[in-house]
């Protein structure tokens, strides 16, 4: 392969990060703009089915490093292997997903080649034959675009920022990197994993989510343990705005919008949200948005595809109650 897209395929236990195969997808896409293949990089202890995956994902090549130390995200090791895989596959993009472990890598792949970096970016499109890529500065209120002078451009972009892709029938070549991840030169030690809150769904997956918002104010308490209800009667996974969190109504792990998560479920139920430009950074990409606001002139009416102007404390319970019914 003479020019590359590389792309950094996180994954725990061997589990590939479902985000990362929008941007392989993305990548492919542009790839052929470029006239680039597109090259997945998959670092772990068993990462064989994640790389079949890759390869129904679009990947042209996976380059593979395992190792049973290499099980688990460490820096150095990680990046070490990512710096090899660059020079491998002749990169000239080097994509991850912004998560901590994708945004890290990614700047740190960037000093290592004095590389210009578009953090947390939400875009990439080709404009005269070169990658450019795009994202919000200032509260999500100005849209910027960067363009990398340096022959490797290295992008974190943001999990949802593009479609889910469907898998497909096709062939791709693995080839393994020989890798040594000594032990003792490996600074940092991994003592235990725990899984947060086995059992919920993770936003970032959901089809279908249902945030609440300051609106619940008047009890939070109790509008949360109603938006709650609501989410696991369909299904959902439990959102917020960044209001409710501050407040301390809800962890941050539920903050939807520009300094939480992107989403891009099928359906977004918004309780007692006003609709911010910062929220809407978040989940403005859903498919269908649905509002229970009790103002008529929320913001959030003008995105949602439906909406409820009535009170959240009796609209919630009544939807649970009906889905319900329905859902059973
Ligand atoms: C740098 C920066 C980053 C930010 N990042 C984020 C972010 O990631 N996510 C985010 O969400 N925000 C973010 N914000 C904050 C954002 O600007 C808004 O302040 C926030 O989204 C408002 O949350 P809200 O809609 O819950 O509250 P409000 O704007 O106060 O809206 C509450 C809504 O509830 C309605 N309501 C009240 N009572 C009821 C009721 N009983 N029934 C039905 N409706 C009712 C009201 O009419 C109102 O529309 C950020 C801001 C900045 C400056």
């Amino acid at each position: 392969m003479t020019m590359t897209i590389l792309v950094w395929i996180e994954q725990n236990d061997g589990q590939a990060v479902s985000n990362c195969w929008e941007l392989l997808a993305k990548a492919k896409e542009l790839g052929r703009e470029l006239g680039a293949g597109v090259a997945a990089l998959l670092i772990g202890n068993d990462v064989g089915a994640a790389a079949q995956q890759a390869v129904s994902y679009g990947a042209d090549l996976v380059v593979a490093a395992t190792a049973s130390n290499l099980a688990h995200f460490r820096l150095q090791p990680y990046a070490a292997i990512a710096e090899q895989a660059v020079e491998r596959t002749g990169a000239v993009a080097f994509l991850a997903n912004a998560s901590i472990r994708g945004g890290v890598l990614a700047a740190t792949i960037a000093c290592r080649h004095n590389a210009g970096i578009a953090a947390n970016a939400t875009d990439l499109w080709v404009e005269d034959g070169r990658l450019v890529a795009g994202r919000t500065i200032y509260s999500g209120n100005i849209q910027v675009r960067i363009h990398f002078e340096s022959p490797l451009a290295v992008a974190s972009v943001r999990p949802r920022s593009f479609p889910m892709p469907a898998p497909a029938d096709a062939t791709g070549e693995v080839e393994n990197l020989n890798v040594e991840a000594n032990e003792d030169d490996i600074r940092l030690k991994i003592s235990d994993f725990r899984a947060a809150d086995a059992g919920e769904i993770s936003l970032t997956d959901a089809h279908i989510i249902v945030s609440g918002g300051r609106g619940v104010a008047e009890d939070p308490q109790k509008g949360f343990e109603l938006v709650g209800e609501l989410a696991s009667t369909m299904g959902a996974a439990l959102g917020a705005s960044r209001a409710a969190v501050d407040a301390g109504y809800i962890p941050y792990k539920h903050q939807v919008g520009q300094t939480g998560k992107t989403v891009r479920p099928d359906l977004y139920i918004a309780c007692g949200i006003s609709g911010a430009i910062q929220h809407l950074a978040g989940m403005g990409n859903s498919k269908i948005i649905v509002a229970i606001n009790k103002d008529a002139d929320a913001p959030i009416f003008q995105r949602a595809k439906y909406g409820i102007v009535d009170d959240l404390f009796k609209t919630v319970p009544a939807l649970t109650a009906e889905f319900s019914k329905r859902l059973k």
